[in-house]
């Protein structure tokens, strides 16, 4: 079904398992962000669909092909690395053509295959420009341009926007999804960024200690994470310890949420919540009475902890152009009954 596909992959290093036995599907078009953290075997694996590192076990297909043992340069995909080094002593739009040369695309057709990618990325007035004359965001497009020239099935990213600044990095990202949008090119991209999967992509796979552990669209990653290492590593999540007793779940002796139907009662449970998910009240309503501990200012929305009986919590009040409570202050926290949600087992509270 998928035009890309890893069926049971795996790569074994010396004994240790940098990627377990994965199996995902892309379809034709798609743009699918591998996320993690440091080491869980993001690069292992656009290495292993690249063709430059070889999987221990299983299958990887394109568009009904098995590639597992092709060579890379038989695959034909595009690949952008986290370095992008362009060739220096070559103008832009030399380091464009070079796959075409390679390829002996005949002058006419390479010339305006050329012209197009730089018009797409909008270098077309800097063709004649050496990498050193570029800037950091200049020379990654160039970077893509090239990869994208030869119109290869799949384009391979691995961290490419992570030597930029932050403020450009995030103009790159729309970049990225506008030139990817246009071409139509299935792309699979490295990132240890959760702002930069869930803004581009159309489905994140996090990948945990060599497994993919989530494969979904960015919101329902951030609205129904499937581990309590993806809650925290996707966005900011309130984790917090507590018991189901009589009365519902129990969390420092304050009764957060009924419990859950199958949880015996006297099992230890985590609720968990989304600090833009809590609304402030004046002191004595809500459901839970805290004081403001600190206080952020980030532009878009206020970022509070509270400290309440069941821990600290982090607020996010919306920025109405009022001053919410300060530092200090007794409040009070509502929310939804649905927004809390609760857990059987207290090793899932981070
Ligand atoms: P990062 O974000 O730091 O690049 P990653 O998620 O891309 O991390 P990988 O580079 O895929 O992780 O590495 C996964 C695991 O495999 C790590 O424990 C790493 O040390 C190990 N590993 C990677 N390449 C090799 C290699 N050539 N020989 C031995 N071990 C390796």
């Amino acid at each position: 079904m998928g035009f890309l596909t890893l069926e049971g992959v795996s790569k074994v290093y010396g004994g240790l398992a940098a990627v377990r036995d994965v199996d995902l599907a892309v379809a034709r078009g798609e743009f699918v962000s591998l996320l993690g953290p440091s080491g869980c075997g993001k690069t292992t694996t656009l290495q292993m669909i690249a063709g430059l590192v070889e999987p221990t076990a299983g299958r990887i297909g394109l568009d009904g092909r098995d590639i597992t043992r092709e060579k890379p340069n038989r695959r034909g995909l595009g690949v952008v690395f986290q370095s992008y080094a362009l060739f220096p002593h070559m103008t832009v739009a030399e380091n464009v053509a070079f796959g075409l040369e390679m390829r002996k695309v005949p002058r006419a057709e390479r010339d305006r295959r050329v012209a197009e990618m730089l018009a797409l990325v909008h270098l077309a007035n800097l063709a004649e420009r050496y990498p050193r004359q570029l800037s950091g965001g200049q020379r990654q497009r160039v970077a893509i341009a090239r990869a994208l020239v030869i119109a290869p099935p799949v384009l391979l990213l691995d961290e490419p926007l992570s030597n930029l600044d932050a403020k450009l990095r995030e103009e790159m990202q729309f970049e990225l999804r506008r030139i990817q949008r246009s071409v139509g090119t299935t792309t699979i991209m490295v990132t240890h960024d959760q702002a930069e999967a869930l803004s581009i992509s159309d489905r994140v796979v996090v990948m945990e200690a060599g497994r993919m552990t989530q494969i979904d669209a960015p919101y329902r990653l951030y609205e129904q994470p499937a581990t309590a290492f993806i809650s925290t590593f996707v966005g900011k999540m309130n984790r917090l310890a507590g018991v189901w007793g009589d009365g519902g779940v129990a969390v420092a002796g304050t009764v957060l949420a009924s419990a859950p139907a199958d949880v015996a009662a006297g099992t230890a449970v985590t609720a968990w919540i989304r600090p833009e998910k809590l609304h402030l009240r004046p002191m004595g309503e809500g459901r839970l009475a805290g004081r403001v501990a600190s206080r952020f200012f980030l532009g878009g929305h206020w970022l509070l902890t509270v400290g309440t009986e069941a821990g600290d919590i982090l607020v996010s009040v919306p920025n109405t152009g009022e001053e919410p409570a300060r530092e200090g202050e007794p409040i009070g926290l509502d929310w939804e009954p649905a927004s809390l949600r609760v857990e059987a087992g207290a090793g899932a509270a981070a």
